[in-house]
């Protein structure tokens, strides 16, 4: 075993006999114990699906947002979402993150977790992380401040009054800053960037922590022309490292960024396949694209 490993290993243990000292959420605590309460580590991938729903369904008041959905996505995969609204793009998003629990069906996390039976804390720590529509940066704290902050809230690592960045995290920093267009600007005021930098910087948030799976509900919307090109550009140099799933209504952003895409109407999937497929496709024609 490399002394990597063993470290991991001796980590973990450690967190799951002292879960509350080494920093977990009080639920997490109280489940530690039981088998089936996954830390984070490696996604079990072996049958080539990070994400797995299978005929999901939620009611709201009797309306079923969600219906029968069955959906799944390879490691590495770039997955484009489209589809009319109230289609239930958000709401299966809510689903995956845990915000909302479905009536029925299967959400799993690679072969073996079970995000059923994991809280909305617990997901995000096993590196499934999202981006909702508007950016919620710090405003007043310098964007360095709000990635630092990122690693500080991490769950997965040890809490301190004396919080320093190590080198790995010094170098993580970085790295996220030419990531997300923002190498130079550490010292700006979240505030004061521009929208498209607000969701770049929430981005790079997220990406201190090295999520596995990224969830991003509508990034480019409000963005100029420029700052959708060079979204699109970020999320082409994501994908492979992470997994992503991206709901749009910009089909030229989609255009740019899609490998396959999955047509969301009533709940369910209408269609998938490339772009070109999905867009000559009558029913999606009618219900989404067409109006
Ligand atoms: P989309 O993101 O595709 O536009 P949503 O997932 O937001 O669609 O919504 C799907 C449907 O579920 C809509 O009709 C919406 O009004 C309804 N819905 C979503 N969340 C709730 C909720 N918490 N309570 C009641 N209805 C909801
Ligand atoms: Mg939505």
């Amino acid at each position: 075993m490399t002394p990597d490993l063993m470290e991991e290993g001796a980590r973990r243990l450690q967190r799951a006999a002292h879960p509350v000292a080494t920093g977990a959420t009080a639920s997490g605590g109280r489940e530690a114990g039981f088998s089936h309460i996954a830390t984070p580590g490696e996604v079990d991938v072996t049958h080539g699906r990070i994400l797995y729903l299978e005929e999901v369904s939620v009611s709201f008041d009797g309306f079923k947002a969600i219906n029968k959905l069955s959906l799944d996505i390879a490691p590495g995969e770039l997955r484009c979402i489209i589809g009319p609204n109230g289609a239930g793009k958000t709401t299966m998003m809510d689903i995956i993150t845990g915000k909302t629990r479905p009536d029925s069906g299967t959400v799993f996390f690679g072969s073996t977790i079970d995000l059923l039976r994991h809280t909305e804390p617990q997901i995000a720590q096993l590196g499934i992380g999202r981006k909702f529509q508007k950016p919620t940066v710090f405003e007043q704290l310098t964007v360095f401040e709000n990635l630092e902050l990122a690693l500080k809230t991490d769950k997965r690592v040890r809490p301190s009054m004396a919080f320093r960045l190590d080198s790995a995290q010094r170098d993580r920093l970085a790295e996220v800053l030419q990531t997300i267009h923002l190498a130079g600007s550490e010292r700006r005021l979240a505030g004061n960037l521009s929208h498209g930098q607000k969701q770049w910087l929430e981005i790079g948030m997220l990406l201190m922590q090295d999520p596995k799976l990224l969830l991003l509900d509508e990034p480019v919307a409000g963005m100029t022309d420029e700052e959708t090109a060079r979204t699109a550009e970020l999320f082409l140099t994501l994908k492979g490292r992470h997994s992503l799933m991206v709901v749009e209504h910009d089909m030229g952003f989609i255009k740019t960024i899609s490998e396959i895409v999955t047509v969301l109407c009533d709940g369910a999937v209408l269609a998938q396949g490339t772009l070109d497929e999905v867009q000559a496709d009558e029913r999606v024609i009618e219900v989404y694209l067409g109006r």
